[in-house]
């Protein structure tokens, strides 16, 4: 198959591009560099099978045929988001709707990549494909939940209108080598806390809860749901939750690290607590994630050791 990859330089859209690669594919992939780096895709320089180019989804675009779409194109830590909110607004409505265009020309299947914030700050918990959420639609963080929330409907608005086959991933907090040293996201700001010897900066009292899925695991979920024939969301994360506060001392206990602890102000509508419920890919796709928080952790430190603090 000839794949498109939208965001192809970010955390995610580079691992799938080495997993589709790996799994003989070939890949063209776009991405506008404003929060992916062209580093996570250094390797792939001089592959026969991958292609690069610079270009805005947020303007109609074609990519020449393709038979699969990953739409992976979005600012996605809170930091990049609140820094791009109009351009994050847009790319989850104009770039996804461009994208879908992509496949609807070339009778192209496509997975877009949700999230876990479709939910917001949940009133169910865990939380199962069928809540509808508790987003603030005007707080810092709506930029991001709307655009992803809206996304979704045009995704299914392409899928009943246009005929286009399309999947759903809600992707819930993902870790491991290429996550952005500077995003500001919880793990890759302890990670690098620890290593240089700085202070974990654990906002509010570190009671508030997420659920961590290594990348490999998270790939290869997504994987099986693309391969899988279903259109309705499926949850694809780690359900093991742990506290903020909980995750720093594992943070400390791998790294071996002498930091301390601080505590600094929790953001507005932080979400309280974030946990998969995943019957359902389990039972649909027969996926499960592998790797628990410490091992993946300790898989991360080689990259996580090479960067430097913001
Ligand atoms: N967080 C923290 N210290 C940090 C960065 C994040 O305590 O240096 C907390 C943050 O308040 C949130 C959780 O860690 O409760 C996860 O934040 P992240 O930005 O990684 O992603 P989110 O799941 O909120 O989108």
């Amino acid at each position: 198959m000839r794949v498109l990859i939208t965001g192809i330089a970010g955390f995610l859209g580079s691992h799938l591009a080495d997993a589709l690669l790996e799994q003989s594919h070939s890949v063209v992939g776009v991405d506008n560099l404003s929060t992916g780096s062209l580093e996570n895709l250094r390797h792939l320089e001089g592959e026969s099978r991958f292609e690069f180019r610079e270009l805005d989804i947020c303007q109609p675009f074609d990519p020449g045929k393709v038979d699969y779409v990953f739409n992976f194109a979005s600012p996605a830590s809170p930091v990049d988001y609140n820094r791009l909110g109009v351009e994050t607004l847009e790319v989850g409505s104009a770039g996804t709707k461009h994208s879908l265009e992509v496949a609807k020309r070339y009778g192209a299947k496509f997975l877009h990549a949700s999230t876990s914030e479709c939910y917001g700050d949940p009133k169910e918990h865990p939380q199962t494909e069928s809540y509808w959420g508790n987003v603030n639609p005007i707080g810092p963080r709506s930029v991001y939940d709307e655009a992803k929330r809206f996304s979704e409907a045009l995704v299914m608005a392409y899928h009943r209108y246009h005929g286009v086959d399309t999947r759903l991933v809600r992707i819930f907090n993902t870790y491991g080598p290429r996550l952005q040293k500077n995003d500001g996201r919880v793990i890759s700001n302890f990670m690098v806390q620890a290593l240089h010897g700085e202070d974990l900066t654990v906002y509010g009292e570190g009671d508030q809860t997420r659920s961590f899925c290594y990348v490999s695991d998270e790939i290869a979920g997504i994987l099986a749901l693309a391969w899988s024939d279903e259109h309705l969301p499926v949850n694809i994360g780690n359900p093991h939750e742990w506290t903020i506060l909980d995750c720093a001392k594992a943070v400390l206990k791998v790294t071996g690290s002498k930091s301390r602890i601080v505590h600094r102000p929790l953001p507005e509508d932080d979400p309280m607590q974030r946990k998969p419920d995943i019957s359902k890919a389990m039972s649909l796709l027969g996926w499960e994630p592998k790797v628990d928080l410490e091992t993946g952790l300790r898989l991360s430190l080689d990259y996580f050791r090479s960067v430097e603090p913001a």
